[in-house]
């Protein structure tokens, strides 16, 4: 948090406790923003009208229409500015999504990514759709967010332990700085936007996400903010054990929660690895065994079961550390989740001590992934622009 140490911190202070609290919410005539700030009704006026000039609020037409006497409503105006989402979570397919500053999804720019791509031929990739995705715009670009399926140290800038091996080790920031010749660019991990993408209009949400990519990762909200640990690392849940006896997780051990619940891991132990490799894309896939599962085939029943189980278990055991108010389970089996849902609740309400007395909701999401990034993306990067950018832009 800023410190308040002079009149420009506090009125840049007061300025972004009015943004968030239009920002997502209804619109607000100038009193009501007075009363519910706890400032005065010229200070926050004054604010207001600032931002009104520098285009992140505008005056409600609707308000000013209905006739003279009636009090104008302020809102916040998303599309003062659109940020770039770079989505590198997925190993086969990259996303390139713009978004304006409430969260919607103006464009998507999709490229394939092959297991032979080198990273520069990513980077290529990259820059050829973000030329594709510029075409037209006029509105200001914030910054750019990258989604990555990987550790990152947000103090040396570096990818570590990453779903595609291409990008370990490598400075991720110059690079995305460079292919967007822009200074503004945030990393983060992809369960990390995840719970940023479900959360953004509780004011005090205390919620958990459960993205199931190629992995299994977590995202953690507590008090309507990330928790990310002390190193950043937080929530990486697949390799928690559940299981004695498996085949070898690839950090060598066995027994991984990763090898039981991601759609890959079903693919594997029904030895049909080689659709997916081959090119049958997630949803198709997961969409085919819900299918087969309803029509009775036994392999897949048990090995699809054997995955709900786990995510209920491990849903209870979360509970049990966390108390969360609500669930999210999203990513990239969402086709299984009609399958999936029934049930989990039961397991977690068993396998946990405080379930049924602390229940949480537990909501599956089959938003496609790359929307959820797309969307937690521009949340992630606004929220740092409010600390990094915004009083240079008001100043200005
Ligand atoms: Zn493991």
């Amino acid at each position: 948090m800023k410190k308040l140490t002079n009149t420009m911190d506090i009125r840049v202070s007061n300025a972004i406790s009015i943004l968030q609290m239009l920002r997502h919410h209804p619109s607000k005539t100038k009193s009501k923003i007075a009363l519910d700030t706890g400032l005065s009704f010229s200070s926050s006026s004054n604010i207001a009208s600032i931002l009104v000039d520098k285009g992140l609020l505008k005056i409600d037409e609707n308000s000013l229409s209905t006739g003279g006497r009636k009090a104008a409503c302020l809102s916040f105006n998303g599309d003062f500015a659109y940020a770039v989402v770079l989505d590198l979570h997925d190993n086969r397919t990259g996303y390139l999504g713009l978004v304006n500053m409430s969260n919607e999804i103006k464009k998507i720019v999709s490229f394939e990514i092959k297991s032979s791509d080198t990273l520069e031929d990513i980077q290529s990739k990259i820059s050829e759709a973000n030329d594709d995705l510029m075409k037209g715009v006029t509105i200001p670009i914030i910054g750019v967010c990258c989604a990555i399926a990987a550790v990152f140290l947000a103090n040396s800038n570096i990818v570590l332990s990453c779903s595609n091996p291409v990008f370990e080790g490598v400075n991720i920031v110059s690079i995305v700085r460079d292919l967007f010749n822009h200074e503004f660019v945030v990393i983060e991990n992809d369960a990390n936007l995840s719970i940023l993408a479900h959360s953004f209009d509780d004011d005090s949400a205390s919620k958990i996400s459960i993205f199931l990519t190629q992995g299994v990762g977590m995202g953690i909200m507590i008090n309507n903010q990330l928790y990310t640990g002390k190193d950043g690392i937080a929530g990486e849940l697949g390799h928690m054990k559940v299981r004695g006896e498996s085949r070898t997780c690839k950090c060598g051990h066995q027994g991984c929660l990763r090898l039981f619940i991601p759609l890959e891991s079903i693919a594997y132990d029904l030895g049909e690895i080689k659709y997916l490799e081959e090119g049958l894309s997630n949803m198709d896939y997961a969409s085919q065994l819900a299918k087969r599962y309803l029509d009775g085939e036994s392999p897949v029943i048990e090995r699809v079961d054997l995955a709900k189980q786990k995510l209920g278990e491990t849903l209870a055991l979360l509970l049990d550390i966390f108390n969360p108010s609500e669930f999210i389970i999203c990513g990239n089996m969402s086709n299984l989740f009609k399958i999936i849902e029934p049930g989990v609740k039961e397991i977690c309400r068993d396998y946990s001590k405080l379930a049924k007395t602390f229940d949480a909701k537990i909501t599956f999401d089959t938003t496609v992934p790359n929307k959820i990034m797309l969307i937690g993306g521009s949340e992630r990067l606004f929220n740092q622009w409010l600390y990094d950018g915004f009083e240079r832009y008001i100043s200005d």
